[in-house]
This record gives structure tokens, C-alpha cells and sequence, in this order.
């Protein structure tokens, strides 16, 4: 059995002003009797340091929901509040309790259990009306997630051939493209602009504890992150290609931005950077209305990596204001399937990326079509970072965060990671597929509302011609 992938979880609380569901509040009436300092087991109750006669306000971050202290304090002093800021983060697609679930994840590395059943809605859009296949969930392939069977969650970028020819001696003659595997279907996309250096240096440095990899713009690979090249995927614009040799010649993966110019030149770019190096070329595509037509356009041209990008929502780019337009579980099955439809779907590698908010994302929009899948918002939430939908896309930085060692933050994006692998791992090994590889546009193993619903009602209630 080949060795397991693993990563080092541990639990990292970071020190900045968070957003909870509820907050503790001590009142007027507290007569400072410590009682709660004694029943609270997480510490979240202390006396003030400057002054021991009186109590310092509860600490909420570490609070776990219990209610003892409230239930045991002599004077109805303590009571458990909604945060004001809970109702207004995030927004409609990034709900509060997803936003907090990340920050849990990036605290301790474990799978987000909320007990006591779900009682959410039975559907939703997007990936809420997408079920997976759990049918393998009471068989023997579950110990894959215990150590007896292996469950792997690599992925291989790079194009493959459709075929391989061997001469009349029985020698292989095809020329096999090179190709990169890493041990998860998770790459860091390009992040905010606005990050400090350190939140940077964190990134690259989770990126290569990972084996995984960053896509970075290049202007922002300066000479200190030269030991990680192999986990940096520089991005460039078409343009930039001749200014940058040096950076290319190193990478093992790089990517461009999509330019109507690659349509007809692609050949003649990839061409100029296989001449420089090794680098595998990934095509970064806005999931724009068509974007199908432009992706098959790209495969049949020889693109090697297709990266469809909706946008933070996971909605199409170029949604019109106050409708929908298509979501990325939709966009990644239309390019899927024309791929498959025009026979050449084996020989690239499709990434999805935008509104990938769960960890249930990532084996969700496999099923729908792509190989594997890029996030960055999540990233953010883990080293604090308040995200809003109204303003569009707002985020707010924790004022403290560029002082914030790069070791607790690198460990934070590590835990969450680490949680989003443990729950990917939870999901196949529920569904009976041992190799990541084999979810990509597996979706007879997933189950759709819209077409449930179509095929069970739609006859019923079709009006009569
Ligand atoms: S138990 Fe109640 S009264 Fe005593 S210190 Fe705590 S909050 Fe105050
Ligand atoms: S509710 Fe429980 S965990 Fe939270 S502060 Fe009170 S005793 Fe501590």
C-alpha cells in the first residue's frame, strides 16, 4: 500500500475579533463571585488582571455553547446574545454559518458536527440541489477513512494522450506529455490583492506543507519565495511571457490569462514555453456565457489545463445585475459534456473555481465534470477575514492580522485543509470510490433536484396542449 497522505493538524486559535452566532455577556448585577471561573472548563471567565476583585469580560472565542455558566450563576448575571455582525456576514451565498464553520475548521482541523440532525432546507440552488450518492456509507470500504483500505485523493494535471501508438517491435512511439500530481484536488487560487506580506509568506508556505499549489500573480514572486517555485503557479497575461522567461524556466506549472488571441495562437504560446522549460500551461477561463464553445475551442487547439472561473459566488461572470445566470455546478456539466461529446474530455484537465465554499464543494463540482478545484475565499476566513456579499464582495481584514506570525497563520490554512481532506475523505469513502480521480463527472452517483423533480412531477403537472 503506498504511503498515506497526511496532514499535521493542531489546534491554532488566533487572536482577533471574530464574529459569532452568540456572545456572552456578563450584566450589571454580577456580585464577582467567581462561581463561573469554577464551572466553565474552556476558561472563557476570568478575573480582571489589574484588578482581582472584579471579573474581565467573558472570552466568547472560546466559549462552547454549553450554558453552564448561565444556568449556575447565583445572580442571572450571564447571558448568551445574538452577535449583531452575525445577521450581516456574509450574504445569501456565503451564509453566516458557513463563514463561522470555516473559521471553526481553520481553529482545530475537524470535521464541522453540529449534532442533533440536520434541520436545514431539504433543497437550495447550486450545490444545495445536488446530492451525493451515499450508498456505500454501511460497507467495508468505509475502513478506507480508518487505516485498513487506502483512499486516495491525488490528482493529475496535465494533457494525456487519447491514445498510444507502439511501433511492430512493440516500442512505445508516442511522445507521453508531462504531467504533475498532487496528493489533493485543492490548488490556493489567486488571492485578494490586498493581503499583507506575511498572509503572502503563509500562503506559499501552506501551499508547500500541502505538496500543493498557489496560483500567484507574477508580479508579486519576489526573490524570497524563490525555495518554494515548485508550489508557485505564476499567472500572466500572454503579454508577459517574453518579460518573465526567467520565472517560466523554473515553473512546473504556470498560468495565463484567457485572451481571445490564445483562440488562434495557443499552439505558437505553449510552443515558445515548452522551449523554455517543462511548465505545464493552465488556461485561467472566466466562466462567461458560452464559455463551453471557448473551452472546446482551447482542447481542440491543445490546451494541457482548462481553469473555468466563476465568479466569487460561484454564479457566471458575467451575470447580468439582479439575475442569477448559471451556477458553477451547471457550467462545469455543460463544459463536461461538450467535452465529452466531441471525444477529447480524457485528454485535458479541467479545474473549477469560484463560490467554492465547503468542503462538500470540492467533491460535488468533481461529480459535475472537473478534475480537480481552486479556492481562495475560504483562505481568507481562516486568518479572520469578515467577508460581505453587500457591498458586492466586500472584505474586512482584521486590523491585527499583518502582525500575526506567519507560523499561526500557515497552521490555520493547514487545519483547514486538513478538515476539507478528512471530510472529502468521509464523502468517497461513503460513496465506494477509493480514488479521487474516478469522481470527475461521475454524476450517475449523484443525485439532482431539478431532474428529480422534472422526472417525477413534470408530467403530472405539464399543461395540456
Ligand atoms: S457566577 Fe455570576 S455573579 Fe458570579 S462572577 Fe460569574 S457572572 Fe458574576
Ligand atoms: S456556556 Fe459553557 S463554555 Fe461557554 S462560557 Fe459558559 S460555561 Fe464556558
Amino acid at each position: 500500500m503506498p504511503k498515506k497522505y497526511h496532514i499535521n493538524i493542531r489546534p491554532t486559535p488566533l487572536d482577533v475579533d471574530f464574529v459569532f452566532k452568540f456572545k456572552i455577556a456578563r450584566g450589571e448585577n454580577c456580585i464577582n463571585c467567581g462561581k463561573c471561573t469554577k464551572v466553565c472548563i474552556y476558561e472563557a471567565h476570568k478575573r480582571r488582571k489589574d484588578d482581582q476583585r472584579k471579573m474581565a469580560d467573558p472570552n466568547t472565542v472560546v466559549c462552547r455553547n454549553c450554558f453552564r455558566c448561565i444556568q449556575e450563576c447565583p445572580r442571572g448575571a450571564l447571558e448568551k446574545a445574538i452577535d449583531k455582525d452575525f445577521a450581516n456576514i456574509g450574504g445569501r451565498y456565503w451564509k453566516p454559518d458557513t463563514i463561522i464553520s470555516l473559521w471553526k475548521q481553520a481553529e482545530d482541523g475537524a470535521v464541522p458536527v453540529t449534532g442533533a440532525g440536520y434541520r436545514g432546507p431539504f433543497t437550495g440552488t447550486g450545490f444545495d440541489s445536488m446530492w451525493t450518492d451515499m450508498s456505500e456509507i454501511v460497507r467495508p470500504t468505509r475502513d478506507g477513512i480508518h487505516g485498513r483500505e487506502y483512499i486516495n485523493t491525488a490528482v493529475t494535471l496535465g494533457r494525456k494522450l487519447n491514445h498510444l501508438v507502439f511501433n511492430p517491435s512493440r516500442q512505445l512511439t508516442s511522445l507521453v506529455p508531462d504531467y504533475i500530481d498532487i496528493p489533493l484536488p485543492i490548488l490556493f487560487d489567486v488571492p485578494s490583492t490586498d493581503i499583507t506580506t506575511n498572509v503572502k509568506l503563509a500562503l506559499i508556505k501552506a501551499a508547500s506543507e500541502l505538496n500543493t499549489c498557489i496560483i500567484l500573480p507574477i508580479s508579486e514572486i519576489t526573490p524570497d519565495v524563490e525555495k518554494y517555485y515548485g508550489n508557485i503557479i505564476p499567472y500572466f497575461t500572454v503579454t508577459e511571457i517574453d518579460t518573465r522567461k526567467d520565472i517560466i524556466k523554473k515553473a512546473r506549472l504556470l498560468a495565463i490569462e484567457f485572451n481571445s488571441v490564445l483562440l488562434k495562437e495557443l499552439p505558437a504560446v505553449q510552443k515558445k514555453i515548452k522551449e523554455l522549460g517543462h511548465a505545464i500551461t493552465i488556461i485561467r477561463l472566466p466562466a462567461k456565457k458560452n464559455v463551453e464553445d471557448t473551452a472546446i475551442e482551447l482542447a481542440r487547439n491543445g490546451a494541457e489545463v482548462i481553469h473555468v472561473v466563476a465568479d466569487y459566488c460561484g454564479r457566471e461572470a458575467d451575470h447580468k445585475s439582479g439575475t442569477e445566470g448559471r451556477l458553477l455546478k451547471d457550467i462545469v456539466r455543460a463544459v463536461h459534456q461538450r467535452l465529452v461529446e466531441e471525444g477529447i474530455r480524457d485528454e485535458i484537465t479541467l479545474i473549477a473555481s469560484g463560490g467554492i465554499a465547503m468542503a462538500e464543494h470540492v467533491p460535488k463540482v468533481m461529480l459535475c465534470g472537473a478534475d480537480l478545484t481552486a479556492i481562495d475565499i475560504p483562505l481568507m476566513v481562516a486568518l479572520g477575514v469578515k467577508l460581505y456579499e453587500k457591498p458586492e464582495n466586500l472584505m474586512i481584514f482584521p486590523d491585527k492580522l499583518a502582525k500575526i506570525s506567519v507560523l499561526i497563520l500557515t497552521q490555520r490554512i493547514i487545519n483547514l485543509v486538513g478538515a476539507w481532506h478528512s471530510q472529502l475523505l468521509e464523502v468517497m469513502g461513503a460513496m465506494g470510490i477509493r480514488e479521487a480521480r474516478r469522481l470527475r463527472g461521475e454524476s450517475g452517483r449523484a443525485i439532482f433536484f431539478e431532474e428529480i423533480d422534472k422526472d417525477t412531477f413534470g408530467k403530472l403537472f405539464k399543461k395540456e396542449k
